[in-house]
């Protein structure tokens, strides 16, 4: 049961539980990514749009800190300590100087290692929840910086909307646009890519000289943002790691072929790979191009799935 709202938040203060939470999958509309820094990431310049695709995480109280799950990725994913829920959950209460007892359980839409951030997005659903069950009353920007430090996408997935990305991406400052909706298809593959190694493929292929142009900072993207045109959008989406996706993963070009050929506006890999996401002009439109990428059978799965979408929300 919900006891208050905070006075700079939006975001209940305490509940007896069970507490759930709803969390997006993001999107880089741009994913400019920089040289290699000293500290070993890259800097990057990326506009987050979160999508329709969400995890759902349900807190209870308990005597220790449990962990089950269903859906995807079920059998597979580790719930151990390894868990970025586990570290969140752990982080915030060493934070808070509560003690880490919570029952925990996820039920996961996004397939794991995908380039959509489920990882980063469990990680911000379970500070939100953790948050609100253990009553330790912080703002969502002071969860952010916990989240900072186990995931680079888990600032931008607390605040959700379309944001600009910066640092190593857990620098977010949102995108003030006339409301619009954009409709995507999202093309789900067999298997996830690992984000390091596409990275260091990207470095590879920038070393050996045969990397597409960096895309840089994302001015035309916000820019075609402000125009409300899908058509204008699409013609902007651009995503540095794609290279590397596409030389680690070659088959990904014929999701990409596919779905151009259906009449998306435009496709893109999503994030680090390997899944897919194209454009549309409407539901509608979007419904016809998942079907075809469905009949082609070149993915797991083709949903569809509409942005910008709120970020971790209690439901
Ligand atoms: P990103 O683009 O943020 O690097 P991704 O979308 O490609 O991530 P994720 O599903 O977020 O991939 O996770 C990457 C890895 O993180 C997984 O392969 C898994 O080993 C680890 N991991 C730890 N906790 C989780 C979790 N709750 N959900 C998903 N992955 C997790």
């Amino acid at each position: 049961m919900t006891e208050a709202w905070g006075p700079d938040d939006d975001k209940p203060r305490r509940s007896a539980g069970p507490v759930r939470v709803r969390v997006p999958a993001k999107i880089n509309l741009h994913l400019g990514v920089g040289p290699l820094r000293s500290d070993g990431y890259h800097e990057l310049n990326t506009v987050y749009h979160a999508i329709s695709l969400f995890d759902e995480l349900t807190a209870r109280a308990g005597d220790t800190l449990t962990l089950t799950m269903e859906g995807e990725g079920a059998g597979e994913l580790a719930l151990d300590e390894s868990n970025l829920i586990i570290r969140a959950a752990r982080a915030l209460a060493t934070e808070a100087r509560v003690p880490a007892h919570a029952r925990l359980h996820l039920r996961k839409s996004i397939p794991l290692a995908g380039g959509l951030a489920g990882g980063s997005a469990d990680a911000a659903a379970t500070l939100l929840a953790c948050d609100l069950l253990w009553g330790t009353g912080l703002s969502r920007d002071e969860l952010g910086e916990i989240g900072a430090t186990l995931g680079s996408d888990v600032p931008f997935l607390l605040h959700g909307g379309t944001a600009l990305g910066t640092g190593h991406g857990e620098a977010v400052s949102p995108i003030l646009a006339r409301p619009t909706t954009w409709h995507w298809v999202v093309a789900i593959a067999d298997g996830g890519l690992a984000t390091p190694e596409v990275y260091r493929e990207l470095d590879r292929l920038r070393a050996g000289g045969s990397a597409p142009v960096a895309l840089g900072p994302a001015d035309a993207l916000m820019a075609a943002l402000r125009q409300r045109d899908p058509a204008v959008l699409g013609a902007v989406l651009g995503n540095d790691l794609q290279a590397a996706a596409l030389a680690l993963r070659p088959h990904l070009a014929d999701v990409l072929k596919t779905g151009a050929e259906a009449g998306a506006l435009a496709g893109i890999v999503s994030g680090s790979g390997p899944t897919c996401v194209f454009l549309t002009a409407d539901g509608a439109h979007a419904q016809t191009v998942a079907a075809a990428l469905a009949d082609a059978g070149v993915c797991r799965e083709a949903v569809t799935a509409r942005g910008p979408m709120p970020g971790a929300r209690v439901i």
